[in-house]
């Protein structure tokens, strides 16, 4: 490990294990380690880094606001949160955003707003409102979400858990219904899994899931934090299936890689439920903040990233599924979200992407022993092809050298 790798490992929290490359530079699709080797980012920050490393449109954006006005908090208006607003509104049609910095924040938001709709206009009884999550969720890692996730090491040791909670197939639309009770408030859940394995839900279930959401007056909540803002080749993941949630989460991508931004975006009749003083955020909305995300909600659109996202998305996909490897179990995604798993008997996601990034690709695993893909948007096909060549060649490694131990 270099000097700055052991400065970290010693005085941080070892509550990540990176990859042994210490960063110094990144630009584009690409960062640069202390000896100065370039790398692809074909993890692209889990989804943050959708722009690319230090896009000049959004750093000019954060630079000029940082000189002109930075964080006065929300006790007064300011010049730059409408305008961001107004286009996050426009854009995804909410009627009403609520920002907020990290994703778990946003979904806190959420979660908040469900229960007090629940009471104020759904009529549940006090403290009694569910929430129906999806099991192999990702929705951040404040106590209150950990505590209905499926991953055991999430909520080791950090219980008691606060109640209201419950957990339904993923995919499965048929027990969401079954789930459903008179206290439900909502039913929260990502398009397509992230953390969770790039799990991509059976075609049909968010429109089936919003049908029963409907039918039973139960919020249909999304998490978009990692599926939004391109990267799945439409807009909103939830797009591909026709739906239109009640409540939306944006976070990563939206802060373009720069800044950590975040929004609770709903229908009128359940954003209304707060009132001043109910919730809030003290860097929630600041100017900074503000022009950094409307300058990303720019860009994506003018630069063309979604359409761009669904061919050259594609075309990994394609390269991708056409490897031809004992070793990989299952290739999924959608757009440029994908995920490769692998055979657990053959090889760990882990240690492969400790050999990509010896051969120059950056990725992570993530469960189900699935290599993780969700580079920058402005990724071109030749890069794409490069970063695919690389795979190509350290899993026929590693399958040759699998061959050579079993004989
Ligand atoms: C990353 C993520 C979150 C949490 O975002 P943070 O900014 O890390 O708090 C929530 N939901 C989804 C789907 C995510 O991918």
């Amino acid at each position: 490990m270099s000097d700055l790798a052991n400065l970290e490992a010693r005085f941080g929290a070892s509550n990540y294990a990176p990859l042994p490359v210490t960063i110094v530079r990144s630009n584009g699709v690409y960062v640069w380690d202390e000896s100065g080797r370039r790398y692809i980012d074909m993890m692209g920050a889990y989804s943050a880094a959708s722009f690319g490393h230090c896009h000049p449109r959004l750093v000019q954006a954060l630079t000029e606001q940082a000189r002109q006005l930075d964080t006065v908090s929300r006790a007064y208006f300011s010049d730059r949160l409408g305008p961001f607003l107004a286009r996050a509104c426009t854009l995804t049609g909410m009627d009403l955003a609520l920002p907020m910095n990290s994703g778990a924040e946003a979904v806190e938001t959420a979660l908040k707003a469900a229960r007090k709709w629940a009471y104020k206009v759904k009529g549940v009884p006090g403290d009694r409102a569910e929430i129906i999550a999806a099991e192999g969720n990702f929705h951040g890692r404040t106590i209150s979400i950990v505590g209905f996730s499926s991953v055991a090491q999430y909520r080791d040791g950090y219980g008691p858990f606060p109640p209201g909670f419950r957990l339904v197939p993923f995919g499965d639309a048929a027990a969401l219904k079954a789930a459903i009770t008179p206290n439900t408030a909502a039913f929260l859940v990502e398009p397509i899994q992230g953390e969770g394995g790039i799990n991509v839900p059976p075609p049909g279930y968010l429109a089936e899931a919003g049908r029963i959401c409907r039918a039973n007056n139960v919020l249909l909540l999304c998490d978009e934090i990692q599926s939004g803002l391109g990267r799945t080749g439409r807009l909103l993941a939830c797009q591909h299936d026709g739906v239109k949630p009640d409540g939306l989460m944006l976070g990563k991508a939206l802060g373009g890689g720069l800044l950590p931004v975040s929004l609770f975006l709903a229908r009128r009749e359940v954003m209304a439920v707060f009132t001043p003083g109910d919730h809030g955020s003290t860097f929630g909305g600041n100017p900074i903040a503000a022009a950094v995300g409307l300058a990303a909600l720019e860009t994506l659109i003018d630069e063309g990233l979604i359409e761009r996202a669904a061919t050259v998305g594609a075309h990994l996909l394609n390269r991708l599924a056409s490897i031809k490897n004992p070793i990989i179990r299952d290739v999924r995604g959608r757009g440029l979200f994908a995920g490769v798993e692998l055979d657990r008997d053959f090889a760990s996601a882990g240690a492969v992407a400790a050999r990509l990034l010896r051969a120059g690709v950056l990725t992570k695993d993530t469960h189900r022993n699935t290599i993780r893909f969700a580079p920058p948007l402005i990724i071109d096909q030749a890069q794409v092809d490069w970063a695919v060549d690389r795979l190509t060649e350290v899993l026929e490694d590693v399958a040759k050298t699998d061959t050579l131990l079993r004989q």
